[in-house]
């Protein structure tokens, strides 16, 4: 079985690259390297002893994309590749929708004319906007505060739409809430260029010396420290949920979505703590003002997912903190 995987060197990709190559699924990887280092595909092999194909572009590309499915005999596609910063895509919009967008639909339509029909897209907790209650389930209401958690809902649209029009399609959508952690050994892992918009990165910085202080976004939430609740979630763990979702595509039709987080919400000092303990270093904060758009917490209910996928997830928020750090320092060695 042949999966081909879009954005298969980011954070997320190569995890599951990696998961699938471990489970004996041969793997093709496009990625433009927008976001991502080439040198993650030799990661992948090094920690897998296993090869496969890398085709460096754009999935917005249709000629490059009909190359991948005539040279390839691709079974199914797991969709990772996209543009993910929440700031960034309320600065520029249109490179968010032209990006996000545009690939999704060139990909969908190759797969229409060469009969693939198979595919998990990676959508995001972001399509729940500020949920009424929790955990949420995937039946709640869905809506985008910004450009980036807009673009993602217009392509589950799409996806639904497309299984309307032709119910021999097979769609698996994974709305991931906060991925954190690194593979085990230390080799892949998530390491921004810039300053980390997102916590666990900016956090890990501060323990390797890169930046000072950690700023937190407000403590006056109504939650049980004050500060922002969130489903954190080991990428290993998430990635298994792929490899679960591509096995649930290959053997029936359907359009669904579905929740991958643990159920458990943790404060932003749940992680500061448990960073601290866990790695026995320090990381200095300070409150400030709430960041704008933020919502108090968000966690999910997984249990659809285990029902429908058999899957959840099982590291801890120790493993999560510790394999963090481990990436960072193994990479800074
Ligand atoms: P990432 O930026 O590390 O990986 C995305 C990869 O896609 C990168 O390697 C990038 O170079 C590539 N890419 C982007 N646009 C491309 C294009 N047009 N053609 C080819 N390659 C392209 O991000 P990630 O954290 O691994 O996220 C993967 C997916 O999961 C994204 O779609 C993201 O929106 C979604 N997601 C991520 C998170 C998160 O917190 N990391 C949460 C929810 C959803
Ligand atoms: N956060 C913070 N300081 C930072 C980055 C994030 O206090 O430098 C908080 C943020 O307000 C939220 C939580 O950490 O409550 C998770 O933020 P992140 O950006 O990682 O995820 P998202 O908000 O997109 O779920």
């Amino acid at each position: 079985m042949q999966i081909l995987v879009t954005g298969g060197c980011g954070f997320i990709g190569s995890h599951t690259s990696v998961e699938l190559l471990n489970k004996g699924y041969d793997i093709v990887i496009i990625d433009n390297l927008s976001n991502s280092k080439k040198e993650v595909i030799e990661s992948i092999k090094t920690i897998t002893k296993k090869d496969f194909k890398f085709y460096e572009g754009d999935v917005k590309d249709t000629e490059l994309l009909k190359k991948i499915f005539t040279e390839n005999k691709i079974d199914a596609v797991i969709h990772f590749a996209g543009f993910k910063a929440v700031g960034e895509s309320v600065q520029n919009p249109l490179m968010y929708y032209r990006n996000n967008i545009d690939s999704t639909l060139s990909l969908l339509e190759i797969m229409k004319e060469v009969k693939c029909k198979k595919i998990v897209f990676s959508s995001s907790a972001t399509v729940y906007g500020n949920p009424q209650s929790l955990p949420i389930k995937e039946t709640f209401p869905l809506s985008a505060a910004n450009p980036y958690g807009n673009s993602k809902l217009i392509i589950e649209n799409i996806l639904k739409d497309l299984y309307v029009s032709d119910n021999e399609w097979s769609i698996a959508i994974l709305r991931y809430f906060n991925p954190i952690g690194a593979h085990e050994s230390g080799i892949i892992g998530e390491n921004p260029n810039d300053i980390p918009n997102n916590l666990l990165p900016y956090i890990v910085k501060i323990a390797s010396g890169e930046l000072k202080e950690l700023n937190i976004f407000g403590n006056d939430y109504n939650t049980k420290d004050g500060t922002g609740v969130r489903d954190y979630i080991h990428v290993v763990d998430l990635s298994l949920g792929h490899i679960q979702a591509i096995k649930k595509i290959i053997n029936e039709t359907g359009c669904d979505a579905y929740n991958l987080g643990t159920g458990h919400g943790y404060s932003v000092l749940d992680i500061v703590n448990t960073f601290e303990k866990v790695n026995n270093v320090k990381i200095p904060y300070k409150i400030v003002d709430r960041r704008p758009g933020d919502i108090a917490a968000c966690y999910a209910d997984p249990s659809y997912a285990f029902e429908k996928l058999n899957w959840k997830a099982t590291k801890t928020i120790e493993d999560m903190c510790k394999d963090s750090y481990n990436f960072i320092k193994n990479k800074n060695k």
